[in-house]
C-alpha cells in the first residue's frame, strides 16, 4: 500500500483517524509490512504483503505468524 492511504483509513471499530502508521518494511513508495495503531481504542491492524487488514474483532485473525516475524517491532512499540 502507498503511504498516502493513511489519510483515508479509519479504525473499523470507532472510526477514529488518522491511524498511527508504523512501517516495518517498505519498497520505495510501497509499504510491504507494518501496522496501524488506533490512538482511541489501542487496537492495531497489520499491513501484510502490502495489504492493510482493518477488520473488526469477529473477523480478525490472531496474527501469530505476523507477530512472531516482527517480534522486535512489537516489543519496540510495547504491543502485547
Ligand atoms: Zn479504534
Amino acid at each position: 500500500m502507498k503511504k498516502d492511504l493513511v489519510n483515508i483509513l479509519a479504525c473499523p471499530i470507532d472510526k477514529s483517524y488518522p491511524l498511527q502508521l508504523e512501517i516495518f518494511r517498505s519498497n520505495g513508495p510501497e509499504i510491504e509490512s507494518g501496522i496501524f495503531i488506533c490512538s482511541k481504542c489501542k487496537r492495531w491492524y497489520p499491513i501484510i504483503r502490502e495489504i492493510p487488514e482493518l477488520l473488526p474483532d469477529d473477523l480478525r485473525d490472531d496474527y501469530t505468524e505476523f507477530k512472531t516475524k516482527w517480534k522486535t517491532q512489537f516489543e519496540r512499540l510495547n504491543i502485547k
